[in-house]
């Protein structure tokens, strides 16, 4: 990467050096900032969701990185921080600095400017005031997170992270470039994204999530949550109360890492659809609501019966725990699955009872 230069300069370092990488100083010096968009990040869906919320960008030039990201550039006449807007989407303003086409990424392609999307065709369009004000001096950057982006639970990030450390690599929080344990890596073109617990290295072109890394380091088998739920089938209770009449349980977006030690682990596309026994346990100390029915699978709280559905579950709840000491009955845990890149979903439970 050749010194940081002005829009204006571009050209000339190019004349001067046709093989250079370049790159520009964003901020009031140059008059550009740029919305840097990394989908390995969840960046597309976070762009996506502000612009509901917000209104939508207006058309700029716009560069797509050689590592599949995208850089849109807005024109700017006052100081703006550097700030992250929203998770894989960061506004470069002052102190900033991107690569500018047709430099070349890690990966070894080339930035280019999107075709009919240069600054030959388009002028630059002034930065909406929105995403000013979440860079505007003393103010607080606001973070948003697509929903699917916190599916991942803390036990799994745990999991990856353990993973990495087998691998040589001390993960930081958030998304981080490191030195790559499997080539020979001199720039760091490993990209981590510790809570997504996703990978890609850009010397090997190989990517994935924890079961791609397991592979990569020989380590078959099964992982740790798949041998938890091979002991669990055993522990089994009986079933007290029977049905085929589904109801939904709430709350368990609360109880997420119980969900995935119970399930044993994600699966690709459909998700898991897990047969199980559960408890039902009336919580009369409940301080938000001393009708509460809570729901317990394998010992572990997993959420609530709905307050809609409280009064029936509770006459016979109390029948099968006069009869039989306990109510349990059969129930259903279906989601969780994961289908690459971002697209992880969460678990949710159903209970099957009898007809109200
Ligand atoms: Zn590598």
């Amino acid at each position: 990467m050749s010194e940081p230069a002005s829009l204006e300069q571009v050209e000339e370092w190019w004349q001067a050096w046709p093989d250079a990488n370049v790159g520009i100083v964003t901020g009031v010096v140059s008059g550009v900032a740029v919305i840097d968009v990394d989908p390995r990040s969840g960046g597309d869906s976070s762009l996506r969701a502000l612009g509901q919320r917000h209104g939508m960008l207006p058309v700029t030039p716009e560069v797509h990185t050689g590592g599949g990201g995208s850089h849109l550039w807005f024109g700017v006449d006052s100081e703006l921080q550097t700030v992250t807007i929203a998770l894989g989407v960061e506004l470069k303003a002052e102190g900033g600095m991107v690569v500018v086409p047709p430099s070349r990424h890690a990966s070894g392609q080339a930035y280019r400017w999107r075709p009919g999307g240069g600054p030959d065709i388009l002028g630059l369009a002034k930065l909406p005031t929105w995403i000013a004000g979440f860079a505007g001096t003393g103010t607080e950057p606001v973070i948003e997170r697509a929903d699917h982006q916190m599916a991942r639970t803390t036990i799994e990030q745990e999991e990856f992270e353990e993973t990495w450390a087998r691998a040589g690599v001390d993960l930081l929080p958030g998304d981080q470039y490191y030195r790559c344990p499997f080539h020979d890596d001199h720039h760091p073109s490993l990209h981590i994204d510790a809570e997504g617990c996703r990978w890609y290295c850009f010397g090997c072109g190989v990517g994935g999530g924890i079961g791609k890394l397991r592979d990569m380091l020989g380590e078959g088998g099964r992982s740790r949550l798949r041998t938890q739920l091979r002991g669990h089938a055993k522990r089994a209770l009986p079933v007290t109360i029977h049905g085929a009449h589904e109801i939904d349980v709430v709350g368990e977006s609360h109880h997420q890492d119980e969900l995935l030690a119970i399930t044993g682990g994600r699966r690709r596309y459909g998700g898991v659809n897990v047969g199980v026994v559960a408890r039902l346990v009336p919580e009369p100390d409940n301080r938000f609501d001393p009708d509460a029915i809570a729901v317990e699978i394998d010992d572990r709280p997993v959420g609530y019966v709905r307050r809609e559905d409280d009064q029936w579950v509770r006459s016979l709840v109390d029948e099968s725990l006069d009869m039989h000491g306990l109510a349990t009955c059969e129930a259903t845990i279906r989601g969780g699955w994961d289908r690459g890149r971002d697209e992880v979903g969460w678990f949710g439970v159903a209970l099957l009872l009898p007809e109200d």
